[in-house]
């Protein structure tokens, strides 16, 4: 919960900031209604975002995690459980993949 609070600080404080530009470039209505609708639709494309990234990294680190363990390949010949390219007990290249 902690870093989505940080977050949402610091999203209000840079709407704050888009808001205050926004209304040095637009003219007066359309500023303000431009300020009001990123204050309060920002933190919710942020946290959308911060979703997204939380949900990729989750998925890249079980994916590395993954890999890490390595695929597993039973050899078709020996059917020796390895870990590469070639069976290190018969030399073949023919092998299927173990998960
Ligand atoms: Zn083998």
């Amino acid at each position: 919960m902690q870093p989505f609070y940080r977050s949402y600080v610091v999203s209000i404080f840079v709407s704050l900031a888009i808001s205050i530009g926004l209304q040095m470039i637009l003219p007066w209505p359309f500023g303000l209604v431009a300020a009001i609708a990123i204050f309060m639709l920002y933190p919710l494309i942020l946290r959308n975002g911060t979703l997204k990234r939380m949900g990729g990294g989750m998925g890249s680190s079980t994916g590395g995690g993954f890999l890490g363990n390595g695929i597993r390949y039973v050899c078709l010949v020996c059917s020796n459980k390895f870990n590469g390219i070639l069976c290190p007990r018969c030399g073949s290249k023919m092998k299927k993949a173990e998960f």
